[in-house]
C-alpha cells in the first residue's frame, strides 16, 4: 500500500475521512486512507447525538449504529428550573464505535485502501506544491505520493498547519470538552438534556445524552478563554450533584472547533470535517457537517485528479459548493455564538421563560433557529441591543 502513488490520500479515518474516501472511490479514483489509530472509532470522543432527518438524508442508518432514538429535549437553567420539549423523530444517540467502523468499511467496499496504525508525520512537496505524505508505520517511514491530499485529521489538524491553510487554534476558537460515559444513572430515556450557565459551563453548555436506561454520555464544553478552571473540574461538580451514585465507565476529553475557517483548500490540498472547522459553532456538533463537507470534497477531488488540474482554483469548487449550501448558516451560528458568550445567568433565566412559553403544549416537528431567535430578540430591549444583527 505504501511507496505508491494514489489519486487521493486521505489523512484520518473518522467519519469525514471515510466519507470523502468512499465518494471518491465510487467515482473511480484510487484512494488511500491513512489512520494513526490501531482500531477505527475508539476511543469515542463524542456525545454521539445526531439529527435523525439529517442522518437519514445522508444514508440509511443500520440498527447497530443506534443506541437510542431521541424524541425530545430537556432544558435546564442555572437555577435548576427545567422544561421538556417534545420533538418526535428529533435524532439518534449513535454507537460511534460501530458507526465509524462501518463508514470505513463502506469506503473500503467502494475500493479505497485503508492503512491503520499508520501516522502521517510530514508532507512531501515539490515546487511549493504538496505531492504526497510521509507515513510512519510500525517503526518505518515511507513516502506515499498523491495528486490530492485530503486532511480529515480532526480538530488541531496538522495538515491545515503544515499547508498554512490556517494556523494554531486560539482559545476563543474552540470548546474544550470533558465527558464521562456514566453507568448506574437514572435518566429519561429518549430525552437529551442541555444545561446552561456560567457556573455550569462558561461559554458553552453541559449535556446528558442517555444511551440506555442506566447509561448516559454526560459531558460539557467550555470556552477556555473565559475561565481558568479545567473542563473536568466543572464536569465533576455536575456529576457529583446530579449523579452521586454513578460510576464512570469511560472518560473522554477533546475539543470542538467553534469558529469557521476562511479557507478549505490549497494547491492539491483540501480539508474536511473538524479539520475544516465545519462543526456547528453554537452546539459543537460536527458529525453531520463533516459528512456533508466530505461528500462534496470527495466528489470534487475525484473529478479534479481525473482532469489533471488540482490547483487551488480548481479545488475551490468544493469551497463554493460548501459555502452555497452551508456557509451562510454556519456564519450565522458563529455570530449567534458571539452573543451567547455575553449572556449572564439572569439572561439564561429570561430565555428559559421565553422558551417555556414558546414550546408550552407544542409538539415540535422541525426547529429552525431563526424561528425562535427573532421573537426572542424582539422580546426584550437587552436582547435587542445584544443581538439585533441576528434578526
Ligand atoms: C466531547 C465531545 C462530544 C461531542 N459530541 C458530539 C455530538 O453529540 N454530535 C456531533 O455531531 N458531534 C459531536 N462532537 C464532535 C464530533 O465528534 C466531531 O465533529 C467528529 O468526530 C468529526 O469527525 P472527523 O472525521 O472530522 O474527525 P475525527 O472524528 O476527529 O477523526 C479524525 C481522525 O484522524 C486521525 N488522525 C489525526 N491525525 C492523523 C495523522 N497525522 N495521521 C493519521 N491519522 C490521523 C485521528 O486518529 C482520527 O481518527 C463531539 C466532540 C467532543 C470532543
Amino acid at each position: 500500500m505504501l511507496d505508491k502513488e494514489y489519486d487521493i490520500v486521505v489523512v484520518g479515518a473518522g467519519p469525514s475521512g471515510s466519507m470523502a474516501a468512499k465518494v471518491a472511490a465510487e467515482l473511480g479514483a484510487s484512494v488511500l486512507v491513512v489512520e494513526k489509530k490501531r482500531a477505527i472509532g475508539v476511543p469515542v470522543a463524542c456525545a454521539e447525538g445526531i439529527s435523525k432527518p439529517v442522518l437519514n438524508s445522508l444514508m440509511a442508518p443500520k440498527p447497530s449504529w443506534i443506541a437510542t432514538e431521541v424524541v425530545g429535549a430537556i432544558v435546564t437553567t442555572p437555577s435548576g428550573r427545567s422544561c421538556k420539549i417534545e420533538h418526535p423523530d428529533a435524532g439518534y444517540i449513535l454507537e460511534r464505535k460501530m458507526f465509524d467502523r462501518d463508514l470505513a468499511a463502506m469506503a473500503v467496499q467502494a475500493g479505497a485502501c485503508l492503512l491503520t496504525n499508520a501516522e502521517v508525520v510530514g508532507l512531501l512537496s515539490e515546487n511549493h506544491r504538496v505531492v504526497g505524505v510521509e507515513v510512519s508505520h510500525r517503526g518505518n517511514k515511507k513516502v506515499v505520493r498523491s495528486k490530492v491530499l485530503i486532511g480529515a485529521d480532526g480538530v488541531n489538524s496538522r495538515v491545515a498547519r503544515w499547508t498554512s491553510i490556517y494556523g494554531e487554534l486560539l482559545p476563543e476558537d474552540y470548546h474544550a470538552c470533558a465527558e464521562y460515559l456514566l453507568g448506574r444513572v437514572e435518566v429519561d430515556l429518549g430525552y437529551t438534556e442541555f444545561l446552561a450557565g456560567n457556573e455550569v459551563a462558561p461559554g458553552g453548555y453541559a449535556w446528558i445524552f442517555p444511551k440506555s436506561e442506566a447509561t448516559a454520555n454526560v459531558g460539557l464544553g467550555i470556552s477556555p478563554h473565559l475561565t481558568k478552571k479545567k473542563p473536568f473540574e466543572y464536569l465533576d461538580e455536575l456529576v457529583e450533584k446530579r449523579f452521586p451514585h454513578a460510576s464512570k465507565l469511560e472518560t473522554i476529553s477533546g475539543s470542538v472547533p467553534t469558529s469557521p475557517a476562511d479557507r478549505l483548500v490549497g494547491d492539491a490540498v483540501m480539508l474536511v470535517g473538524d479539520a475544516a472547522r465545519v462543526s456547528d459553532p453554537m452546539t459543537g456538533a460536527g458529525i453531520a457537517n463533516g459528512l456533508f463537507s466530505a461528500a462534496i470534497a470527495g466528489r470534487v477531488a475525484a473529478r479534479c485528479s481525473k482532469e489533471g488540474d488540482v490547483s487551488r482554483k480548481a479545488l475551490s469548487q468544493y469551497e463554493k459548493e460548501w459555502n452555497k449550501k452551508h456557509g451562510k448558516d454556519l456564519r450565522y451560528r458563529a455570530r449567534a455564538r458571539e452573543v451567547f458568550l455575553k449572556l449572564t445567568d439572569d439572561d439564561f433565566e429570561t430565555i428559559f421563560d421565553f422558551v417555556e412559553k414558546y414550546f408550552d403544549g407544542k409538539i415540535v416537528r422541525e426547529l429552525r433557529p431563526r424561528q425562535l431567535v427573532v421573537p426572542l430578540i424582539k422580546s426584550s430591549p437587552r436582547f435587542l441591543a445584544l443581538a439585533r444583527h441576528l434578526m
